[in-house]
């Protein structure tokens, strides 16, 4: 599948749309869900235009790789879910048709703030 420059995630890194932006850096972009599951839902994505998890693990650089990690637990941390004084958190991200996908973005679910409770349903 290719990038659509069109889809939701594109238009807010392109400041198109707004978002409650959480920490933003050269590689990734956090901000929280407009629909959250749980009492604390953020959404990590990284800069480069990648569809998912495949596609940014096939092409994306060794520094973006290791930003969006990085950039993951920053903004848990920021978010005082990390286990840096926190609970605990998951990190979820959904991949194609089966997947559940929905935004084709590559982005990586980030709930906490109470228990997450079953891991799928
Ligand atoms: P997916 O199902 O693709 O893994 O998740 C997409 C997520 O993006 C959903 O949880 C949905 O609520 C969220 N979302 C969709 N549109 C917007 C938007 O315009 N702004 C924000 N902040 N989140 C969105």
């Amino acid at each position: 599948m290719s990038y659509d420059d069109n889809n939701i995630f594109a238009k807010i890194l392109r400041g198109e749309i707004p978002c409650k932006k959480i920490y933003e850096d050269e590689f990734i972009l956090s901000f929280y869900d407009i629909n959250p599951q749980k009492k604390i839902h953020a959404l990590v994505i990284p800069k480069g235009k990648y569809v998912d998890l495949d596609d940014f693990s096939q092409n994306a650089s060794l520094n973006e790789m290791a930003g969006l990690l990085k950039g993951i637990n920053i903004v848990a941390k920021k978010l005082g879910i990390s286990l840096d004084g926190g609970e605990g958190y998951r990190v979820l991200s959904n991949i194609g048709e089966n997947g559940g996908q929905e935004v084709p973005h590559l982005h990586f679910h980030l709930f906490g703030g109470e228990k997450i409770g079953k891991m799928v349903q």
